[in-house]
């Protein structure tokens, strides 16, 4: 999908119901990562627009229209949305690959999963309407309801644009909520294509409001609105600390899924080609943008060696390229300031006095030469105070460090400020049980790497957030539980006595 420019409008702000250009006529470039092509030109957000977007959703939660809809419609029109995004599906995925430069295969099955995501919210909607509470007393009755929070700023990243926004839309729309949108700047395109799609399907209006432009300004201005009651927001640490203290002014309530350095242990009784095989996919996967990445392998001392030179080896054999290329398995960086931030940390790797045995550098490829690439990368002999080891690059750049115990495994795997995801790899049931009990992190997988399910709640300990995402949790950070309590034979208490 490109949004194309038309006069001086380009329409891409959705405010009230209607699209809409910026107040100011300001408008950015959206490029692609892999060749620095202009895809598309879009608005962007001033004040005055936010405060239009606040103003819409706050008339639309007021009036009740959505929130007063039965649960069963509001599913059945998120399951309508599903069916859209199915059918917009190639179109989505291509664009996701357009701006982020992800395999085309990574943008399809990111599509099934955001359609997965409002399917089930779908199905969730009408499934739990509160629950009656035990009083002791058969004239008293009590009950807990469930309602919506009332206006929620949601405020997204670049490295899966559509998933990481309809983890919170889905949810959010099915408790009854309106919101406001916020994407991350250079990743738009997929936003705009979802509120066309919502509108399509019957949103009304005011419902949901699209913001775009830079978050320092726009996602800051609705994290202190005393307008929102709830700022859901997926990013980076120093983004998430300022939103906690502007979110304090009207005490709105706060979910943040910030980042993650995530521990993938090896054990030495596992099968060796899966976890050379597992250790690549954990780290390399959309080229280490990703927040759950395995970047810290932490290996059994006996087949420490053999896993270095294997997995620097099969590092070297990765082929970057073109999201759409047929043999590409991983594209570029998001941008060039991010490239200089992975290349700074390769730096600090190198003074450090980490063992760099793959990658390290830009590629030389003519084909390449416009993108934001760069080489995957692999340190061994790291140790755990290095910065490397304990800071999220979020780039292409694995940490190879190596125990002799259980316990030592364990404590390496904890010694970060993070808690978001981490894996466990051996073929000791037992042991794999205690590890998973013992890593404070929010997912933990045992003999595998990535997966995760709309019906499992998906979260950081730690500084890696607050709150929950998907599953029944994910639900929860959009209603309030309010407790009606009715006494059904009222008379004087003679309390107070005269
Ligand atoms: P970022 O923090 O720079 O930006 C995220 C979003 O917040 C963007 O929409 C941005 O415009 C906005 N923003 C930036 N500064 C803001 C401010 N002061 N107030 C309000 N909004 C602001 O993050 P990013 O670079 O887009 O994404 C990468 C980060 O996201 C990484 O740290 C990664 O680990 C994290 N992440 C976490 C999860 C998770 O599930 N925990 C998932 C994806 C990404």
């Amino acid at each position: 999908m490109g949004v194309e420019r038309q006069g001086s409008s380009v329409a891409s702000l959705f405010i009230d119901g209607a699209w809409t250009s910026a107040t100011t006529g300001a408008t950015s470039l959206v490029i692609n990562p892999f060749d620095q092509a202009v895809i598309a030109e879009v608005d962007v957000a001033d004040d005055v627009d936010v405060a239009l977007a606040i103003d819409s959703a706050r008339r639309a939660f007021d009036a009740g229209e959505w929130s007063g809809t039965s649960a069963t419609e509001r599913g059945a029109l998120l399951n309508r949305v599903a069916d859209l995004l199915q059918r917009d599906g190639e179109e989505i995925a291509r664009t996701e690959t357009l701006n982020t430069g992800k395999a085309i295969r990574e943008g399809r099955s990111d599509v099934d999963d955001v359609t997965r995501v409002f399917r089930y919210y779908a199905g969730m909607a009408d499934k739990e309407a509160g629950r009656v509470v035990a009083t002791g007393s058969i004239t008293a009755v009590s009950r807990i309801v469930y309602e919506p929070v009332g206006v929620c700023a949601l405020i997204s990243p670049w490295n899966y644009p559509l998933l990481q926004a309809s983890w919170k839309v889905a949810p959010a729309l099915a408790a009854g909520n309106t919101f406001v949108l916020k994407p991350a700047q250079v990743t738009p395109l997929t936003a705009i294509h979802l509120l066309r799609i919502l509108a399509e399907a019957g949103l009304p209006k005011g419902v949901g409001n699209l913001l775009l432009g830079p978050g320092e300004r726009i996602g800051a201005a609705l994290a202190e609105s005393r307008d929102i009651d709830l700022v859901s927001f997926t990013g980076g640490g120093v983004a998430g600390r300022s939103i906690m203290r502007a979110a304090a002014g009207n005490v709105k309530k706060v979910a943040l899924e910030l980042g993650g350095k995530s521990p993938n242990i090896v054990f030495a009784d596992a099968d060796f080609e899966t976890v050379v095989d597992y250790a690549l996919t954990a780290a390399f996967l959309h080229s280490g943008q990703v927040c759950s990445a395995g970047c810290r392998a932490i290996v059994e001392d006996s087949i420490y060696d053999a896993f270095v030179t294997e997995v620097a080896r099969r590092t070297d054999l990765i082929r970057l390229g073109s999201g759409f290329g047929e043999r590409t398995e991983t594209g570029p960086l998001i941008s060039a300031e991010h490239l200089a931030k992975v290349e700074g940390y390769v730096r600090i790797g190198r003074e450090e006095g980490a063992r760099l045995v793959a990658g390290g550098f830009r590629p030389n490829e003519p084909e390449l030469a416009n993108g934001f690439f760069f080489r995957p990368t692999v340190f061994a002999d790291c140790r755990r105070e290095m910065r490397i080891v304990q800071e999220e690059i979020f780039g292409p750049v694995l940490t190879i460090e190596r125990f002799s115990t259980e316990d030592e495994a364990v404590a390496i795997g904890n010694d970060t400020i993070y808690g978001l995801a981490g894996a466990v790899w051996t073929n000791d049931a037992g042991r794999g049980q205690r590890v998973a009990a013992r890593l404070r992190h929010g997912t933990i997988w045992i003999n595998d790497y990535h997966p995760y399910l709309p019906q499992a709640e998906w979260g950081g300990f730690k500084q890696s957030g607050i709150g929950r995402e998907l599953g029944p949790g994910g639900l929860d950070e959009y209603r309030e539980a309010k407790h009606i309590y009715q006494n059904t034979a009222p008379g004087p208490s003679g309390w107070f006595g005269g």
